[in-house]
């Protein structure tokens, strides 16, 4: 939620946003206007990156007041379309044949749509898959974030059912739903949210015998969710440390993530390619050999301009997979460049 008590109407949020150009006077004019509820370019200019909330230093939340008034004034979707879409996605049935155990790994929906991203001993525990346990998260990323809102207790409540004490999160945006959103809408969340980082890690940490370092130099591809978790980044770094391999210092990591850009296809907003150009030649340049990608919708999304750019991308879980030995290492150039 967007806390007007803490705003100073700096404007430093929307400056410092990637997808529109805003000085501070015009910024602040535009921070004003919204906070009174009213309607301005930022609105169909932001593509939902969730990165102005990392940014703001008052911990305000300007995402928050921009997605409540995306949804009042219909930017991206019609209140019509955005309900057809939401029984396209809400399960209403008894829900049954759900895994009991103290640790259960959460996959949203991508058991079905990325089977490959999930094999092997790292993955080797029950799982609670489909759409009983979709995230919703999509709805904020599309401008009515009241939809994802409404879901959330029915996510945490089924997963709940399952007993377990440690849920791992397979995508970033169940973790920053069961981590941050939901607790902020004040649901009870009566589980451990595991993110995958965390996973790999004590996973690398116990077969840490087992490792052979990879010894090469990526850029790591930070998706849009964790602008509402980077408490957990330590567990990134640790991974690639346990891993043998380098995180490049670039322009747009950590804080400064660029995300991928394919939601712009969605949103009709604009076309991704040159901003995608822009953080795979932003890693070329600053010697990474691959890009590793811990959302498998960044994944999908670079594919064509990182294969253009011979960058190859790497699923975060698969380079653990490698440093034990699982699977090859794709073919990587010496990153100069
Ligand atoms: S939301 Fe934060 S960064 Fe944006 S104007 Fe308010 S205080 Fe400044
Ligand atoms: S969510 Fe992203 S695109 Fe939208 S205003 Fe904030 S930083 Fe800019």
């Amino acid at each position: 939620m967007f806390k007007a008590d803490l705003c100073k109407l700096c404007g430093d949020c929307l400056v410092k946003c990637q997808w529109m150009e805003a000085d501070k006077a015009q910024a602040v004019d535009w921070m004003k206007a919204m906070t009174s509820g009213q309607q301005t370019p930022v609105l169909s200019q932001c593509i939902t990156c969730f990165a102005c909330n990392e940014y703001c230093p008052q911990k305000a939340n300007p995402f928050d007041l921009i997605a409540a008034l995306q949804e009042k004034y219909d930017v991206f979707a019609s209140k019509e379309a955005a309900r057809l879409q939401e029984a396209a996605y809400a399960f209403n049935k008894p829900l049954t044949g759900y895994p009991t155990a103290p640790r259960i790994m959460s996959t949203c929906v991508f058991d079905k749509t990325h089977p490959h991203l999930m094999q092997g001993e790292i993955y080797d525990l029950p799982r609670a898959s489909g759409k009983p346990y979709f995230c919703w998260m999509l709805f904020g990323h599309w401008g009515i974030e009241s939809i994802q809102r409404d879901h959330a207790r029915e996510m945490v409540d089924r997963l709940a059912m399952t007993g377990a004490e440690e849920i791992v999160c397979f995508h970033d945006d169940c973790y920053a739903m069961l981590a941050t959103l939901a607790p902020g809408y004040g649901i009870d969340v009566p589980f451990r949210p595991v993110h995958l980082s965390e996973h790999l890690v004590m996973h690398l940490r116990n077969n840490r015998h087992r490792i052979k370092p990879l010894n090469i130099d990526i850029a790591y591809q930070r998706p849009c969710a964790s602008h509402y978790t980077p408490e957990k980044e330590h567990f990134l770094d640790e991974l690639f440390q346990l891993a043998g391999v380098r995180r490049v210092s670039r322009t747009y990591d950590r804080v400064d993530a660029m995300c991928c850009a394919s939601i712009m296809l969605l949103l009709g907003n604009g076309d991704p390619v040159p901003y995608q150009e822009k953080n795979v030649l932003d890693s070329r340049r600053n010697g990474a050999q691959a890009m590793v990608c811990l959302c498998p919708g960044c994944m999908d999304g670079m594919a064509a301009v990182a294969a253009a750019n011979r960058m190859p991308v790497i699923f975060l879980g698969d380079l653990a997979r490698m440093a034990l030995g699982e699977i090859e290492v794709p073919s990587l150039d010496d990153g100069a460049g």
